[in-house]
């Protein structure tokens, strides 16, 4: 069946046409400047070239009426007509505390969707525009919510509560959600299979370092804790976003700077990270690789804290699993960095972890990047929250 994965921004929409029985991709692209001047279409068939036009999309809807366009465009196409496609997987950012899995979508759900739109309001209005859009255009195709937040929703109330009164939990709904969830959960399932191990009996690290960063401790193929909370700014220290700090913090630098708290919730998500600590110099590790390696101060000391800061995490989870069997590194940076992951694992010699530096050079590809007789095995998985989000989605119609 092919399913049409769809992953909604404010301002963007993301696409996947994906076999479910191959799990191959027949088609991917973009649309970019939704509601802007110049928006565009960047569509790509399988082994072809990308196909660039710019088309006026005022809304979602002239968005996903182009992508359909694409889908069943009789030269670059990939299906004749709508009845092809069997289903459609919307990521959804946010699903609270109501939805510990990925549903079918009616009425209620995105109803429901929208009552959690408090806690995520960036994203899950654009998450929204995008499922009414596709609900409008496409009424008798199925279509499935897979939400971000879900697989972290196993978390023990140790884990997910924060030191404030208990009222906030009670009355609002703050506590540790945790997100990319669907990455956490893929990468997890497909470790196991690399290590030759039944998930059930495997202690896992995930690291999914990309412009947005989180660990998670899975036990047993469930998540117990992650490193972002009620929203993605806590955690690691990512491209622009700050992470963990002390929250006096925000008070201290409005009262410093004249600021208001939107001013300063803007210099911690859009101002700070790597791209803070490096001066401004960049939020892209690539840059920052490489001012790291000629040594300057700018790229050294963005590098050295990020890495110390996902070592910690990966030392915290360690003794909440009581133990760990496997550390996984993915997502951009996770994926590509030799450098990123050999300096994380300079600090894990109490668990015995030894490189092999000649896999470790790999990229791409599912590997194991420790030696045999490492302590504790270390991987790098790809990895694939599109093919994630189709095989919920055809689940979800089997059942
Ligand atoms: P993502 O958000 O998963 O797309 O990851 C984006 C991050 O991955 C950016 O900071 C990129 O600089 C980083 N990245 C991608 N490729 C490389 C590479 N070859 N070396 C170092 N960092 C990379």
């Amino acid at each position: 069946m092919n399913i049409l994965v769809i992953n909604c921004g404010s301002s963007s929409l993301k696409f996947q046409l994906i076999d479910s029985e191959s799990e191959q991709v027949s088609a991917k692209g973009l649309c970019e400047r939704i509601g802007i001047a110049g928006s565009r279409l960047v569509y790509q068939k399988a082994g072809a070239d990308k196909q660039v036009s710019e088309a006026p999309m005022p809304d979602h809807k002239a968005a996903i009426r182009m992508v359909i366009g694409a889908l069943t465009d009789r030269e670059t196409g990939v299906v004749t007509s709508l009845s092809q496609i069997g289903a459609v997987g919307h990521r959804i950012v946010h699903g609270g505390e109501r939805f510990a899995a990925s549903v079918l979508l009616d009425d209620d759900v995105t109803e429901a969707i929208e009552a959690c739109s408090g806690l995520a309001p960036l994203h899950n209005p654009a998450n929204l525009t995008g499922i009414r859009a596709c609900r409008e255009l496409m009424p008798d195709t199925p279509m499935a919510a897979v939400f971000d937040t879900a697989f972290h929703q196993t978390m023990p109330q140790e884990a997910y509560l924060y030191g404030i009164p208990y009222d906030c939990y009670e009355k609002y709904g703050i506590r540790r959600y945790g997100f990319h969830g669907t990455s956490h959960s893929y990468v997890s399932k497909r470790a196991a299979q690399v290590m030759g191990r039944d998930l059930a009996t495997l202690k896992l690290i995930v690291c999914h370092l990309g412009n947005g960063a989180s660990v998670s401790a899975v036990r047993y193929g469930k998540s117990v804790d992650t490193s972002m909370g009620l929203t993605p700014l806590e955690g690691l220290i990512m491209g622009t976003r700050s992470g963990d700090m002390d929250p006096a913090i925000i008070e201290f630098i409005a009262h410093q700077e004249g600021k208001t708290l939107a001013e300063v919730m803007e210099i911690l998500n859009k101002e700070s990270g790597v791209l803070g600590l490096s001066g401004g110099l960049s939020s892209d590790f690539r840059d920052l690789e490489d001012a790291y390696c000629r040594e300057m101060p700018e790229g050294i000391r963005a590098i050295k804290t990020f890495v110390y800061r996902v070592a910690k995490y990966i030392g915290a989870y360690t003794a909440a699993m009581n133990g760990v069997d496997g550390i996984c590194f993915t997502a951009g940076l996770g994926e590509n960095s030799p450098l990123i992951r050999s300096l994380v694992c300079e600090y894990l010699g109490y668990l015995g972890v030894r490189l092999d530096q000649e896999q470790n050079q790999k990229r791409g590809q599912d590997t194991v990047i420790s030696t045999p007789d490492s302590g504790t095995a270390v991987l790098v998985i790809p990895t694939n929250e599109e093919l994630a989000i189709a095989r919920e989605a055809a689940a979800l119609l089997q059942k």
